[in-house]
């Protein structure tokens, strides 16, 4: 095996020394500073026998063809948040890359089966709003009547920024003929959470992404004054809101993996002299098995209605947002486990809180699976992000090791 792991981490220093400011790095999608990296990134495999192009929804895709044309995808993004991490997306693009570079010197030049890598455009979303841009196009699960009209902080429209950089929003779609002939995908990525660290572990197998349940949740009562209105006949709408922030906690508990957060409370009239007659929440609860995401669901809902009743209230909700629980492929997940076995001595399986471009190639039915390293405090998505420098090198021998097994496992 001829990866070399300490390439990875030089070409991960120069992509920050190009593309990160004193806040961190700076790759936001379609912005020049990302079309800095693109290009940088392009001289990276300019000695290898590979093809590449950009497909109509910006993904660019680099191409070792094999024996056979049955492919393995090997994915990441370059994109990040502003002022993010060097690790989150490209930790992924340029593990793989090396990955490609010793399948193609291991196998002169013509592995068994065809080998891609895919860098995926736009997977935070942190511009326009719309995460999984270039995943979801390529899984058809593109929104282009909704994307249309998407718009930044300054009034400009992703249509327009998409045709300055020479795509056209009408055809992201075609986008899809990239999963011709994919057999599987692989995506490693930072934990960008701090169950692995707290394990003392570097590496873990992603066995999915949690289900996403995202409502919107009003709490009527009456405005009153707050000197004239006796205690016992306040309707407060705030009581009874609070009581439900308290509540989902010990509902989320009783899973192991499952998260509940009431991450916004605005009361209505808001000032210091009323009785609260309006409160304005949002609930985020997530886990990897549906059925728990509804019955946590279900339980929120009737201890709203409880908490409601008792504090003379009427409660109201309304879906944000949601998507099913997405689980990797059982087989990949086992090759997963032997790879980080093999590198680590110790494996650890867990499913992801974030969503990642992995869950929209695994909804197009291609048998994926992810590999998390440690991240340091679990911080991610700002400047401090960090992983130590001994797991990213461990990263890359164990992924490495897991894409030889998936090519064996697609030519069997
Ligand atoms: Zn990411």
């Amino acid at each position: 095996m001829s990866v070399d792991p300490k390439r990875v981490i030089a070409d991960l220093e120069e992509l920050r020394a190009l593309t990160s400011d004193e806040n961190g790095a700076q790759r936001v999608a379609w912005s020049p500073t990302w079309l800095k990296a693109q290009s940088w990134f392009e001289t990276r495999f300019k000695s290898l026998p590979v093809e590449h192009h950009y497909d109509a929804a910006g993904n660019l895709w680099v191409t070792l063809q094999g024996a056979s044309d049955r492919a393995l995808l090997l994915g990441g993004h370059l994109d990040s948040v502003p002022n993010g991490g060097w690790l989150d997306g490209c930790l992924g693009v340029l593990t793989a890359l090396e990955v490609m570079r010793a399948i193609a010197e291991d196998h002169n030049g013509r592995p068994p089966v065809t080998v891609r890598l895919v860098d995926w455009a736009d997977e935070e979303g942190a511009r326009f709003g719309r995460s999984l841009f270039g995943s979801s196009a390529f899984a058809g699960n593109h929104s282009i009547a909704a994307d249309r009209v998407r718009t930044d902080r300054d009034g400009e429209t992703l249509e327009a920024t998409l045709r300055e950089c020479g795509f056209d929003i009408d055809r992201i779609g075609d986008a899809a003929i990239e999963r011709k002939n994919a057999c599987a995908y692989l995506e490693l990525h930072i934990e960008q959470g701090p169950v692995l660290e707290e394990l003392q572990l570097p590496l873990g197998v992603v066995l999915g992404t949690k289900g996403v349940e995202r409502h919107a949740i009003t709490f009527r009562g009456q405005e009153a004054h707050s000197g004239s209105t006796p205690m016992a006949v306040r309707r407060d709408a705030l009581a009874a809101a609070a009581k439900l922030a308290l509540e989902i906690r010990p509902i989320a508990r009783k899973h192991p993996d499952s998260v509940a957060t009431m991450g916004s409370v605005k009361t209505f009239p808001g000032i210091v002299t009323a009785v609260v007659g309006r409160c304005e929440t949002t609930l985020d609860m997530r886990d990897l098995d549906a059925s728990v995401l509804a019955s946590m669901f279900e339980e929120a809902q009737d201890a709203s209605r409880r908490f409601a009743a008792e504090e003379r209230c009427s409660v109201e909700w309304s879906r944000i947002w949601s998507i099913e629980p997405i689980p990797f492929h059982p087989e990949l997940i086992e090759l997963c486990d032997q790879a980080v076995r093999e590198t680590a001595g110790t494996s650890h399986r867990l499913p992801s809180g974030p969503l990642h471009d992995a869950a929209e190639v695994a909804r197009a039915g291609i048998p994926t699976v992810m590999m998390f390293t440690q991240s340091l405090n679990g911080l991610s998505h700002n400047k401090l992000e960090d992983t130590k420098k001994e797991h990213l090198e461990l990263a890359a021998v164990a992924f490495s090791r897991l894409a030889e097994k998936t090519m064996r496992w697609i030519a069997s």
